[in-house]
């Protein structure tokens, strides 16, 4: 018997969650595919896909069944006992990517926590306790813990909380020279994004990730790829650094991983892991058979031919809707990004109205996202339909008339 559930409203919001958050006015309470619909019965298409999150769209019957049977199974054991479904989500990233040995836990941020400490430790085991300088980019993105945040480079999300992890070093992004700069033999790791999400969807030239593994093998550094958001197909290949041919030593998933269930994975190769022993890292839910079960089925579905051959189309009926807008109204500097991630700078003349497009783009029953103040961002699902991108794409073109035409 279902108890009687008490109204909630946006305005609930307001009252009782902390308020680090400024959502939209409308709640969502419904998914199917690329289609939302709202308390009022509105209906949205998804270009925004939960922050890059919702790879397959909204409930798919692939993860569904996978979280009922898990569900009615075990749903969770902790790290004192192994179990089937973290195995196997493990085994598969390993088969599937560079990685000899998985650490997960349940959000990007702590994906690379554990990616940082795993550096850190490698270098001070293996070499110096001196060698803990971290090199990391203006503009990057990894997450909200203090450590993360202050590997972030963007000062505004990490001020404010009083001392800051030392040995944190930022120089611009796509910069070979400044990296060369600074680095040297206490270095232990260079953190990066292979594109820079939260930063305004901005690619690492194939020279500057070539560099950068260069760089790090020079000085017994260890390359860091956060791919929390531009991994697990985001891009075309299961992961982004599969397009560059650079490897890296440690990399991080997330968003996309358990397709809109909370998980996290951290992957490094066989000699970087061994520096760890029991007790030295750890999380109670990491590797929960809930998550990994549905994580085993979206990268199941992810890593295919079918799914991966299909980015490249829909990028193109993106990249060709936001230039036939673009010559209507004028509205982008530049349309960029790669696979199903993607970027629409805004002119000088809209310079930090990124969000106003948003809001425009919601009235008119589409969702986007923004990538700082000046870029609006695409993430759809991966298997978006066709239909649903041009329909969307007719409700954004709306969205953009709107903004720029303002009622009096
Ligand atoms: C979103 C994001 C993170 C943080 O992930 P959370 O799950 O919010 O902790 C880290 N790195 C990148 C590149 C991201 O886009």
């Amino acid at each position: 018997m279902k108890t009687e559930q008490a109204a909630v409203t946006r305005q609930t919001f307001d009252q009782v969650i902390l308020p680090v958050y400024a959502p939209a006015n409308f709640i969502p309470v419904k998914g199917k595919g690329s289609r939302v619909w709202d308390q009022q019965g509105k209906e949205y298409i998804d270009f925004a896909g939960g922050i890059a999150v919702t790879a397959l769209g909204h409930c798919h019957p692939a993860l569904v069944s996978a979280l009922i049977e898990q569900g009615q199974t075990l749903w969770h054991t902790s790290n004192v006992f192994t179990n089937e479904p973290a195995l196997r989500l493990a085994s598969k990233l390993i088969e599937a990517t560079f990685a000899d040995r998985v650490f997960f836990a349940n959000s990007g941020g702590e994906a690379n926590e554990a990616a940082f400490k795993l550096a850190r430790h490698y270098a001070v085991t293996r070499h110096s306790p001196y060698k803990t300088k971290i090199i990391a980019f203006h503009n990057a993105f990894h997450g909200r813990t203090l450590f993360t945040v202050s590997v972030g480079g963007q000062p505004k999300y990490s001020d404010g909380f009083g001392p800051k992890p030392a040995d944190i070093v930022h120089v611009p992004f796509n910069d070979l020279a400044a990296v060369k700069a600074v680095i040297d033999d206490h270095t232990c790791a260079i953190v990066v994004e292979p594109i820079q999400g939260e930063g305004g969807i901005t690619a690492a030239t194939p020279e500057f990730m070539q560099g950068l593994r260069e760089l790090c093998d020079q000085h017994q550094a260890l390359l860091v790829m956060d791919e929390v958001q531009c991994g697990m197909g985001r891009t075309g290949k299961l992961f982004t650094y599969m397009h560059y041919g650079v490897t890296p030593d440690i990399l991080t998933t997330a968003k996309a991983l358990g397709g809109g269930f909370p998980v996290s994975a951290m992957l490094a190769t066989e000699d970087v892991a061994s520096v760890m022993a029991v007790g030295t890292h750890g999380t109670t839910y990491g590797g929960n058979p809930l998550a990994c079960a549905v994580a085993e089925a979206a990268l199941d579905l992810i890593n295919t031919p079918e799914v991966l051959a299909g980015i490249e189309e829909r990028h193109h009926r993106f990249h060709a809707a936001l230039n036939a807008i673009n010559d209507k109204y004028a509205v982008f500097a530049d349309v960029r990004g790669s696979g199903l991630l993607i970027g629409a700078e805004l002119t000088a003349n809209y310079q930090s109205r990124a969000r106003e497009f948003l809001h425009a783009a919601a009235t008119e029953g589409v969702m986007v996202l923004n990538a700082g103040p000046n870029v609006v961002r695409f993430a759809p699902s991966l298997v978006i339909d066709i239909e649903d991108i041009d329909a969307g794409m007719a409700r954004f073109e709306k969205a953009v008339a709107r903004v720029i035409t303002p009622t009096v």
